[in-house]
């Protein structure tokens, strides 16, 4: 899961990105900031290299403030009113400033700042909705989470802030010298007051804002659609054959006797198409799914395509997938392209095999001699494959991942790969038993660079799943370098009776996961909030986390975070292990072909103009990627929601960044997974950079080379042939 940023980054760069803004914000001017056409007048003076002022070693840590969470819900909307009334002041001062007086310092680095302090204090908030033990203040920080959310959109559309900017960058500006993190702070802050639209005349800029507030409207009607399906099926107990008899008991009865009523929501249809041993039940229900929204989602899918093509066209750019690829790592749609048609080509095969392994099963259990998988198929198919092969069982693998192993073995594998000690605070102040507070201190000399808590137990209220928090990233301060405060939150089940805590490989999994994303934020060396830590592009900023999953299928971490519970003292055994290593992609053919599937569906609708057959599209792609068809009357593009709540254009980025951690990982593959000199080197060119150098540049500082994909295609037993 991605890490929460803090709002304040957001502003400018982030937010402006994050495909996990709810829907109804993703049209809004935040999501749209810049293009391809900035006014040649309004550049930043070329970088110094010899930045003469600043080295964040130079800097002295200035030490986080403990998180506050004595609150009530009254104070709390006080403190969330201020700080937005403090931030409105300081911009307006900003704003008065004669251009003549400008500076770097006045203008570029002070709506930087001010919009850092306003970020640091609203996440810290923000934050105790997922943590607060009192209902009402959990409330309150909800509601202020929310009001941060529209204010950090509001002050992405000022155009008095981007008037001031081009003021400077028009007189000073043009002389004054600055650093290359300088420069680039800038030229994003530009880059993103053009894709707001900023820079239009006045009556273009109206028109982008109708686009915009008419996009907000279709993807609410979108999601609300499919909210609010209410289609089913009936089938028969015979129909149902191979469900859990829980499962039949929470359906509803049908209307004749021993019928049941299946709906199309997720718990009703997904454990039907993996285990419902009726074809035509299967093939019922996929029609069904396949239907959800069609009345009226696919008009408005259609629609909004236009709209984001004529707004695309507004900002300068050829198409809305250029416009969303400009900040991430992609850069353009056809680099997007690009990456599809190679994976798409290089999977071929293992579709084929998986395809063919999928109907040999078929063939045994129907008696039919060349049975042709069909899209109401795979599912069931692909898990009767994993019960014969990969017969593995949960409980008895979570004996082996006792809670305080596995959390005293992550550490230890990160401080000895990063060049890190943690240290756990002692009689730190928490919000409540179980809370610790660790910092971080460089191994080689002592130097604090981050701390976070850890929020280990389930408690009503508590955000549910794992995730870690940024409360405010490292940046210069004028003291000295204000180091970052992040909250990794998990729910592991409390220790009862003597009996410790045992993780699921898959809790384990996600630990080291968000674990990733706690150092990505810590170990930065950046600057500036909005190039800080994790702050990086969205289709690059899993991959560093994604990267750190693999570590824990290594014998040597698994040495460090597992223990026989028959044999003290020795690690889960290895041939476990393999069987654990080889169930977790072993549908990977028909899984990743689908991941293309989907991705070359969102890029070319984003594509095509403003007139796109949505549905003749789906229907296409499918068949020619799946080989394995939808029935004629059903209506993809009615249901997937991502083209619609802000992935638009972006859902290539799940597989792009798999791509891109696999690759990272070569390098601990070859020199060892607990080699500190490429730990270092990673921590140095990966982690420490933040956003002050786009992600394939130091991808290329880190493997010596340009990243591709044969990494992730042997990973998945592809081998690595071009
Ligand atoms: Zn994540």
């Amino acid at each position: 899961m991605r890490p929460l940023r803090s709002p304040s980054l957001a502003l400018l760069v982030s937010l402006a990105a994050c495909a996990t803004a709810p829907a109804s914000r993703e049209p809004s001017p935040a999501t749209s900031p810049a293009g391809p056409a900035k006014p040649a007048d309004a550049r930043p003076a070329p970088a110094s290299d010899s930045s003469p002022d600043w080295s964040f070693a130079a800097t002295a840590p200035v030490d986080a403030a403990p998180l506050r969470t004595r609150w009530t819900p009254a104070e709390l909307k006080a403190a969330c009113d201020e700080a937005e009334k403090v931030s409105n002041g300081a911009l307006a001062a900003i704003a008065a400033i004669p251009d003549a007086q400008r500076t770097f310092a006045n203008t570029a680095d002070a709506i930087e700042q001010t919009e850092a302090d306003w970020g640091d204090k609203v996440s810290r908030l923000g934050f105790m909705k997922d943590i607060h033990l009192d209902a009402k203040v959990r409330e309150a920080a909800a509601a202020c989470e929310e009001q941060a959310g529209k204010y950090a959109v509001e002050i992405s559309a000022r155009k008095d802030l981007y008037l001031a900017m081009k003021g400077w960058l028009e007189g000073a500006g043009r002389s004054e010298r600055l650093s290359r993190e300088q420069h680039r702070l800038v030229t994003l802050a530009m880059r993103d007051f053009h894709r707001a639209g900023l820079d239009l005349p006045d009556a273009q800029r109206e028109k982008l804002v109708q686009l915009r507030s008419r996009l907000a409207e279709l993807q609410t009607r979108y999601a609300h659609n499919l909210d609010e399906e209410q289609s089913s099926i009936e089938l028969t107990r015979k129909e149902l054959a191979g469900l859990p008899a829980g499962y039949l008991a929470r359906l509803k009865a049908g209307g004749k006797p021993d019928t049941f009523i299946v709906t199309t929501a997720y718990p009703d249809y997904f454990p039907l198409m993996e285990n419902g041993q009726s074809e035509s039940a299967r093939k019922k229900a996929e029609i069904a799914f396949m239907n959800r929204g069609a009345q009226e989602n696919v008009k408005l899918l259609d629609e909004a395509i236009s709209l984001r093509d004529e707004a695309a066209h507004l900002l300068g750019y050829a198409t809305h997938a250029d416009f969303v690829a400009e900040p991430r790592m992609a850069k353009s749609a056809a680099t997007i392209a690009e990456f599809e048609a190679k994976l798409r080509e290089r999977l071929r095969a293992r579709l084929a095999a998986d395809t063919a392994k999928m109907a040999a099963l078929k063939a045994v259990e129907t008696g039919e001699a060349h049975p042709a998988i069909q899209s109401w198929d795979w599912r069931y198919y692909l898990n009767q494959w994993k019960k014969k092969e990969f017969a593995l069982d949960d409980e008895q693998i979570r004996a082996y991942f006792p809670a305080d192993k596995v959390m005293q073995g992550m550490l230890a594998t990160y401080s000895r790969l990063l060049s890190v000690q943690f240290k756990k605070v002692e009689n730190a102040e928490v919000w409540t038993a179980g809370v610790e507070l660790y910092e971080i201190r460089d191994a080689a000399d002592g130097r604090l660079l981050g701390k976070f808590y850890v929020d280990l137990f389930p408690r009503p209220g508590k955000y549910g799943h794992a995730a870690s928090f940024g409360l405010g990233p490292a940046r210069a301060v004028s003291g000295g370098y204000q180091i970052p405060l992040s909250v990794l939150v998990v729910n592991f089940e409390p220790p009862q009776g003597g009996k410790v805590a045992h993780l699921s490989i898959d809790e384990v999994d996600t630990l080291f996961h968000e674990f990733g994303h706690i150092m990505h934020q810590c170990l930065t060396t950046a600057r500036y909030a909005s190039l800080s830590g994790s702050n990086v592009a969205t289709d690059f900023v899993e991959a560093p986390s994604q990267m750190l999953e693999n570590f824990v299928f290594e014998p040597e971490i698994l040495a460090l975070v597992s223990a026989d519970p028959k044999s003290p003292g020795q690690p889960l055994p290895a041939d476990l292990m393999k069987r654990i290593a080889a169930a977790r992609r072993f549908d990977a053919g028909v899984r990743y072909s689908r991941q293309v599937f989907l991705g070359s569906f969102d890029l070319y609708i984003h594509t095509h103009g403003a007139h796109v057959d949505s549905e003749a599209a789906a229907r296409k792609l499918w068949a020619d990627i799946m080989a394995f068809p939808e029935p004629p009357d059903t209506h993809f593009a009615a249901g997937f929601g991502h083209v619609m709540g802000g992935y638009d254009a972006g859902y290539y980025g799940y597989l792009w960044s798999e791509v891109f951690s696999a690759d990272m990982f070569t390098r601990f593959q070859k020199e060892g997974v607990l080699n500190p000199k490429t730990g270092r080197d990673y921590r140095d060119a990966i982690l420490a950079k933040g956003r002050t150098e786009d992600p394939d540049q130091l991808l290329q500082e880190f493997l010596g080379r340009a990243p591709n994909e044969d990494a992730f295609l042997k990973q998945i037993g592809m081998g690595s042939a071009k």
